[in-house]
């Protein structure tokens, strides 16, 4: 048995109890980040749907296109297929073949809210007519929100990628390059430093004024002296991301913000020393917010001051003051906080914490 399959097996188990535990009578995982975390089978949202099928006591059955099936069958865990063809019309009746084969699929199964799409759930309501479809998302992040050894590994190489990458980029940056060519720049580098080809989001790269919206996206202004350069960057490696934030000077900056810089590093480091096992996730929030609403930045602080990070940029868990979720040894997370000044600038630290 393939090393790597080990850690899926156990995850079906864990995944197959949990939904015995809430009375399902099974769940169906559509393409994305919850398939590959329970079988290691990559499929992205296309137009053909794929959907997994676990159901207590019977092995997971998959619908796919039949050109997927050979990869599909090479899994090292019980694995049942139901591949179609090209013609769509045909695709109904394998959804319901699948279905029969798991007995008609009565009572309540559970969907995730986020992933599935209406494309999948009219196949599966066709397929199963007696079928309750309940979103149940929970299942899967209380099982996801735990990393175990593995995983933090590809976490920590997502970093070193990342760190290597924008000290790779840092000689591009001088006043007169656009936003865009500098997020052009350290895409490149990333992939360079061996991140996967996706990257784990586009990078930020924002200047000046732009500097002050925490989701800027890249745009045509170049770096003028005495710009704030936000840079919000991430590695992906194999499966697993990393989400960076540093902030630097072009040139000499107004007057107030190195304060200003000192103020959200003071932070960052409230928020990452909250972070330990048995705190609340809100903690993490209320330390980091303290500090900024100490100095008389509060009101420049918008944003909450960190989500989880994982196969997904954001998950569980998300650091809101209200958020009473225990942090628990293996939860993966950024500390981001920042004081976004409209017009002028804004300075954003992020690391990410296991
Ligand atoms: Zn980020
Ligand atoms: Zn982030």
């Amino acid at each position: 048995m393939a090393e790597s399959s080990l850690p899926h097996l156990a995850r079906q188990e864990q995944f197959r109890a949990s939904i015995q535990h809430i009375g399902l009578a099974g769940f169906v995982i559509n393409a994305g980040n919850n398939l590959e975390y329970m079988t290691g089978l990559r499929f992205d949202l296309m137009e053909r749907p794929v959907v997994a099928f676990f159901v207590p006591g019977a092995p997971v059955t998959l619908v796919l296109p039949e050109f997927e099936a050979a990869r599909a069958s090479a899994c090292a865990f019980p694995v049942r297929l139901f591949a179609y063809g090209e013609d769509p019309s045909t695709w109904g009746g394998v959804f319901a073949a699948a279905a029969q084969a798991l007995g008609g699929l009565r009572g309540r199964l559970g969907v995730e809210a986020r992933t599935l799409r209406v494309l999948e759930l009219r196949y599966l309501e066709q397929a199963a007519p007696d079928t309750v479809f309940e979103t149940q998302d929970g299942l899967l992040s209380a099982l996801r929100v735990i990393k175990d050894s593995g995983e933090i590994e590809k976490m920590q190489r997502a970093v070193d990628i990342a760190e290597q990458a924008l000290l790779a980029f840092l000689p591009a940056v001088k006043i007169g390059v656009s936003e865009s060519d500098l997020a052009a720049e350290l895409t490149l580098q990333l992939l360079r430093a061996g991140s996967s080809p996706g990257v784990a989001f586009p990078p930020i790269v924002a200047s000046g004024p732009n500097s002050a919206n925490p989701h800027a996206t890249p745009t045509a202004r170049s770096l003028q002296a005495g710009d704030m350069l936000v840079v919000d960057w991430g590695a992906a490696y194999q499966g697993y991301i990393s989400d960076l934030t540093r902030t630097f000077a072009v040139g000499e900056p107004e007057a107030e913000f190195p304060q200003i810089a000192q103020v959200v590093a003071q932070a960052n480091q409230a928020g990452c020393a909250a972070a330990v096992p048995g705190a609340p996730a809100g903690g993490v929030d209320v330390a980091a917010r303290a500090v900024i609403a100490g100095a008389g930045y509060g009101q420049y602080f918008l944003t909450r001051t960190g989500h989880g990070i994982g196969m997904d940029v954001h998950e569980d868990p998300y650091m809101f003051a209200q958020n009473a979720t225990l942090l628990m040894p293996g939860m993966t997370f950024t500390v981001e906080p920042g004081i976004y000044i409209p017009g002028r600038g804004g300075v954003r630290i992020e690391d990410n914490v296991v």
